[in-house]
C-alpha cells in the first residue's frame, strides 16, 4: 500500500514526504471529494498551512483536481493517472444536498461542451445537485 501511495506520488514528480503520504493516503481512501476542513478533521495534529501547502503542491502536479460546489469550501479529488487537467480530462461532479458530500462523475465529461467561436475556454465546471446513493435509501 505505502509502496503504491510512493509510486503515484513519483508518477507525478511530487517528492514524498510522510505528510503527503498520509494526506494521498486520506484521499485515496475516500469516495468523495476532501475539502481542508475534512483534511484536518483527519489529522489533528498537522496544522492548516501545511496541508494547504499539500494540497496546492498536489494541485499544481496534477495529481488532484479542485472542486466548486457552489457550498464555498473548496473540494479536492483525486486525479485518474492519465489526467492532464487539460478541458477534455474534466468531468461533472455530484453534490448531496443532504450530507454535503461531493462526488466525481468520472465518466461524465465535459468536453463535448460548445462554446461560441471566438469563446476561449480555461475552466467548465458542471455541479448536479441532488441525493447520493446512501442519501436517496435513507428517505
Ligand atoms: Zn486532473
Ligand atoms: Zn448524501
Ligand atoms: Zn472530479
Amino acid at each position: 500500500m505505502q509502496d503504491n501511495l510512493e509510486e503515484i506520488l513519483l508518477s507525478r514528480k511530487i517528492h514524498p514526504t510522510a505528510m503527503r503520504l498520509l494526506v494521498l493516503d486520506e484521499l485515496s481512501k475516500s469516495e468523495s471529494a476532501l475539502s481542508l476542513n475534512d483534511l484536518e478533521g483527519h489529522f489533528e495534529r498537522a496544522d492548516r498551512v501545511t496541508l494547504y501547502r499539500t494540497l496546492k503542491t498536489f494541485e499544481k502536479h496534477k495529481l488532484v483536481h479542485r472542486i466548486e460546489d457552489g457550498t464555498g469550501a473548496l473540494k479536492y479529488a483525486l486525479c485518474e493517472a492519465s489526467c492532464d487537467c487539460a478541458p477534455q480530462d474534466l468531468h461533472a461532479h455530484f453534490h448531496c444536498n443532504k450530507c454535503q458530500s461531493t462526488f466525481c462523475l468520472k465518466d461524465y465529461h465535459l468536453s463535448q461542451m460548445k462554446t461560441p467561436n471566438n469563446f476561449q475556454v480555461e475552466e467548465i465546471s458542471l455541479v448536479i445537485k441532488g441525493l447520493c446513493e446512501q442519501c436517496s435509501h435513507v428517505n
